[in-house]
């Protein structure tokens, strides 16, 4: 086969313990699933999952014990940090049960689902799409996966996130409004899972701005640590 132009490379994320690097096919995030988060942003209540996608070449992928470097984006003036599990699914499905969703995971990351805030509320007070507050290039940092079977219990997992060494966020996974499993059985249910998906399971409360020169770091116990720091507008 031919094309007119190289096609991109393929988005893909190392995996602790073993060369072979996790091909990417797609982002999805769910929205708004901490209950102490919703409030934050003005809602309450438990109300069925919702998802966005971001593009697999949003990814800014860091290797562990290195920093990671995204450039503060274009057209905001309130550029929002969330730190958030993230599950890598190594076999796909569609119609999964949260009861059989464990045997989906291929592992698990640290991720920031980083996020034009000022652009995002724009769009949610028109009711148009998310997606220039969320979905615009560098958006999506991650660490290396984790295997499943070295992670430990990541659904009880602390969760943080520190901006030049003072805590931001600070939660746990246990409090998923909508868990792990429950998020891919809602998620199956609309799209058909395949190997290479990535879900970004939705961040804890303290969302909050960062600017260029900040130093952020996120961790889920058991995953290790995303380091990422903000450079100046490309
Ligand atoms: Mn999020």
């Amino acid at each position: 086969m031919s094309f007119v132009f190289s096609p991109a490379p393929v988005a893909s994320v190392p995996v602790l313990g073993q060369a072979e690097r996790y091909p990417v096919r797609r982002i999805y995030c769910v929205g708004r699933n901490y209950e102490e988060h919703a409030k934050e942003m003005g809602f309450t209540g438990r109300e069925p999952p919702f998802f966005f996608l971001k593009p697999a070449d949003a990814l800014v992928v860091v290797n562990e014990g290195e920093t990671g470097a995204m450039p503060y984006p274009s057209l905001t003036q309130n550029f929002h940090h969330e730190i958030e599990l993230v599950v890598a699914i190594g076999t796909g499905g569609r119609n999964i049960k949260a009861a059989d969703a464990e045997k989906h995971i291929f592992g698990y990351a640290v991720g920031l689902d980083m996020t034009r805030r000022d652009l995002q509320n724009d769009m949610k007070k028109q009711g148009r799409p998310w997606c220039i507050g969320k979905a615009f290039d560098h958006s999506a940092p991650i660490g290396p996966i984790t295997p499943k079977a070295k992670a430990g219990n990541v659904n009880e997992a602390e969760i943080d996130l520190l901006v030049n060494g003072a805590v931001r966020q600070k939660s746990s996974v246990a409090k998923l409004i909508w868990n792990v499993a429950e998020t891919i059985e809602h998620l199956s249910a609309a799209w058909e899972l395949q190997p290479g998906d990535l879900i970004y399971t939705g961040t804890p409360e303290g969302v909050a701005a960062v600017v260029a020169g900040d130093t952020l770091v996120g961790r889920v116990a058991g995953l290790g640590t995303l380091t990422v720091k903000v450079d100046p507008a490309k």
